[in-house]
């Protein structure tokens, strides 16, 4: 666990940090000030470097901005020696999934001081309130709520979007399998309460409905395979790369209004990941990753070397060349950007990424300028606090980087931080050194405690994995190998005990579990994935779902006579069950 510790050696910061007496959500702010000296400030309120600035952080605050002759520092303050070095506004990655607070320094190392979320669960809120009280050290975090993943009704959809307002969420992130009837409601709904509109072009919906509504979208895959399918039906082989319609999409995105976060160096990292694996994992950054995330990189689990065959490879070639075009129209007719870099689970790394993407934006026709503008004044704009952050002027949350280089004249000076000031926390160059070289271990340490905490006081093991665990990989995790040590039946007994502990646990929930005998079956552990699903469907015997995943395990081990049993047993519970069309065609085709 990354907290704030104040053993840590911050220069401007004494142990008032950790002061306990805080109101909820305030902004801890008793730091004394500091003052960057003789910098080339690049503000990016416009293109212009001003040289020899004087910048001076008072209470999170930038309070002065000026000429270092006539600056007065205040009594007291800490200075920061930045002759000859550039200070820019923080940077803002504006398309994360945040998996674990172990991962936030990762961000602040390569200059991210805020991020936006795009799959939020509770822990994320309370990570939020746990950095602006400086508890915990890492990025301004905003999220939407959970994701909407399949199509449901209007009010269900109006009833979660309430959730998610009342919970606290920015912005609803929107996925593929929404539908059309609902679509409407869903938005006008997270309208009505506020909240910034984001994610996929819902198929159902479509490009024009989805743009017209006043959704931002993620990714320029989606307008591929949406508005450059003619026969909508999200089939890769009917795209249609049709140059002549840029224009026309370019123009009904610029009509409505909205922002395209490209993610378009996530693209190339797919498409590297599909062609040439080998390449992709030299990268010595993995390392940074949590053991289950780099687990999904390697060549038995990776869901683009294994999901292409190389007759499509020529294909999604193609894909990324013409969203490299889309992009540069795009920008040209002025629809904001904002960089983004779907950070961990697809392929750029947390924090690392963002220098990929500023490099794409540039090799694809922007200035640099135009590049920072996307990780800074445009996310803000976005988010709808460009009052608070993206600019360095007076008034401004002191979210800075200090770099090396000119990022203005080549966009890779941004990958040679100096140092980082997040809400008025000066981390140096070493500090930020040492705190990324304490990734991998943070993992290791967490599972270890985990694990531990798992036998010792299952209700404390529960309440932290909550806290810091919204995706259950380090429960999973914890659980999966405490099935390969120990046996299925200490498994079975500390699920129950979890289940004691706390009924309402997600990780030892029906989806929990399911989950853990994925995490087992991507391992190829079948003896141990089978026992697990086996466990689920005795223990949720009215889900259909639960025979589903035991036969499929069964399928993959080569059991095909107890697999066709248990995808009958799943039709027989629900014959309307999500996966219900594939198993019935599963047991034509297999039965015969
Ligand atoms: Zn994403």
């Amino acid at each position: 666990m990354i907290r704030f510790r104040n053993g840590f050696g911050m220069l401007c910061f004494g142990a008032s940090l950790l002061s306990s007496a805080l109101a909820a959500d305030a902004v801890k702010t008793s730091a004394p000030p500091c003052a960057f000296v003789h910098a080339n400030v690049i503000p990016m309120n416009e293109e212009r470097l001003l040289p020899d600035q004087t910048v001076v952080v008072e209470n999170g605050t930038i309070t002065q901005v000026g000429p270092s002759k006539t600056v007065v520092i205040p009594r007291g303050a800490c200075k920061i020696d930045a002759k000859g070095k550039f200070l820019i506004p923080g940077l803002a990655d504006a398309h994360v999934h945040l998996l674990s607070p172990n991962e936030l320094p990762l961000y602040l190392a390569n200059g991210v001081t805020t991020v936006f979320n795009l799959d939020g669960h509770p822990a994320h809120l309370l990570w939020r309130k746990q950095i602006a009280r400086g508890e915990m050290i890492g990025p301004t975090i905003f999220t939407t709520g959970p994701i909407f993943e399949r199509a449901r009704t209007a009010e269900e959809d109006v009833r979660l979007v309430d959730q998610q307002a009342d919970a606290g969420y920015d912005g609803v992130k929107v996925y593929n399998p929404v539908s059309k009837a609902e679509y409407p409601a869903l938005i006008a709904e997270a309208k009505k309460r506020n909240l910034l509109l984001m994610g996929h072009v819902a198929r159902g919906p479509d490009f024009e409905l989805t743009v017209q509504s006043g959704q931002s979208i993620a990714h320029l895959e989606e307008f591929t395979y949406t508005f450059f399918n003619p026969q909508h039906d999200d089939h890769d082989a009917h795209i249609v790369y049709d140059e002549s319609r840029i224009p026309e999409a370019v123009k009904l995105t610029k009509e409505a209004g909205i922002f395209v976060t490209p993610t378009l160096s996530t693209y190339a990292t797919i498409v590297q990941q599909a062609t040439d694996l080998d390449a992709f994992l030299k990268n010595p950054e993995m390392r940074y990753l949590p053991p289950w995330t780099q687990a999904l990189y390697q060549p038995a689990a990776n869901r683009y070397k294994n999901g292409f065959s190389p007759g499509e490879y020529p294909q999604i070639r193609t894909s990324l060349a013409f969203q490299r075009k889309l992009l540069k129209a795009l920008f040209d007719a002025g629809v904001p950007l904002m960089c983004g870099t779907d950070a961990p689970e697809v392929g750029p790394l947390p924090g690392f990424g963002i220098h990929d993407e500023f490099q794409e934006f540039v090799d694809d026709g922007l200035t640099p300028y135009q590049a920072l503008q996307t990780a800074t004044v445009n996310v803000a704009r976005y988010l709808r606090h460009a009052n608070e952050f993206g600019t360095v002027e007076v008034g401004k949350r002191a979210d800075l980087v200090l770099l090396e280089g000119n990022p203005l004249v080549a966009i890779a000076s941004t990958r040679r931080v100096l140092g980082v000031m997040v809400r008025g926390e000066w981390l140096s160059q070493a500090q930020l050194a040492r705190m990324v070289d304490d990734v991998p271990a943070s993992y290791q340490r967490e599972l270890r405690r985990v694990k531990a905490e798992l036998r010792s006081n299952p209700a404390a093991a529960v309440k932290y994995l909550q806290e810091n665990d919204p995706y259950l990989n380090v429960g999973a995790t914890a659980i999966s190998e405490i099935v390969t040590a120990e046996g299925f039946d200490q498994a079975r007994d500390l699920v129950r005990k979890l289940r004691q502990a706390d009924p309402k646990s997600e990780l030892v929930s029906e989806q929990g579990i399911n989950h853990l005998g994925y995490g087992l079956l991507g391992k190829k552990r079948y003896k141990e994935a089978i026992a697990v699903f086996q466990m689920n469907t005795e223990d949720f015997p009215k889900s259909a779902n639960t025979y589903d995943s035991l036969a499929d395990a069964q399928f993959k081990a080569g059991d095909l006579p107890h697999a066709l049993e248990n995808y009958r047993k799943a039709l027989g519970v629900d014959p309307k069950y999500p996966n219900a069309d594939t198993a019935a065609k599963f047991l034509k085709d297999k039965s015969q």
